[in-house]
């Protein structure tokens, strides 16, 4: 079985995704995990990823990034270092959209998230998850909301997690990458077809999850 969640930044996918996922006994996927561990890789090599797409692309595939599935939620793995807490900075963000539009890096990635896909009842989240990754998925939920809003739950994510940033920046930020993500020629960002579209905006945690759990529940 398998339920792709797709959306811009901040629009709540990877919370949602994650309670979605432990309360249906799904295993949750989260693929931006892995570009993330693709820029960051880029980025201590000092490799300009838009400059130098060839040095990226050779980088990564010699790398070996994986994603540990455990109870205690997933680990993902660069070349075998655990790298989950070293992956959410806004520099990370930045990076992990701009190695996400090559698109060889996207085939190895994609290839990874199949193969889960297969293997496990997932909920996966992404941006290409309904489109490209999983276009037979069960059900395909495309998950968004107003920039300003998503700007806001993302600065305050950013700042429970002790980093200094503010919310002209945070705002800039995700504009640069909804218009990188949505942009490229390849497996870009966009509501499948077949999706069920839900704007958060206007709702709480909670009453997404309600939203979702019943959509989910009434196609099962
Ligand atoms: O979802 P998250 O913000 O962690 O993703 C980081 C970046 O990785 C996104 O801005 C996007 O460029 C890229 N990404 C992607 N395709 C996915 C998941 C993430 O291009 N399936």
């Amino acid at each position: 079985m398998q339920i792709a969640i797709d959306g811009p930044g901040g629009a709540g996918k990877s919370t949602l995704s994650k309670k979605l996922a432990k309360t249906l006994r799904f295993v949750y996927i989260d693929t931006g995990a892995m570009y993330r561990a693709a820029g960051l890789l880029c980025l201590r090599n000092g490799i300009e990823i838009r400059q130098e797409p060839d040095k990226a692309i050779a980088l990564t595939k010699k790398a070996n990034i994986d994603l540990v599935i455990a109870e205690t939620g997933q680990k993902i793995l660069l070349n075998g270092e655990d790298v989950t807490d070293l992956i959410r900075t806004p520099e990370i963000s930045m990076a992990a959209s701009d190695v996400s539009a090559i698109p060889e890096v996207r085939l190895q990635l994609v290839e990874l998230q199949r193969k889960l896909g297969q293997t496990h009842d997932v909920i996966m989240d992404g941006r290409d998850i309904g489109t490209y990754v999983l276009p037979n998925a069960s059900i395909k939920i495309f998950l968004t909301a107003a920039p300003e809003v998503r700007a806001k739950r993302r600065l305050a994510e950013l700042t429970e997690k002790g980093e200094v940033c503010d919310y002209d920046t945070v705002l800039a930020d995700l504009k640069r990458r909804d218009h990188n993500d949505s942009t490229r020629a390849f497996a870009p960002l966009k509501a499948a077809e077949d999706s069920i579209v839900v704007d958060t905006s206007e709702l709480t945690f909670e009453e997404s999850f309600t939203h979702l759990y019943t959509i989910i529940k009434e196609r099962l």
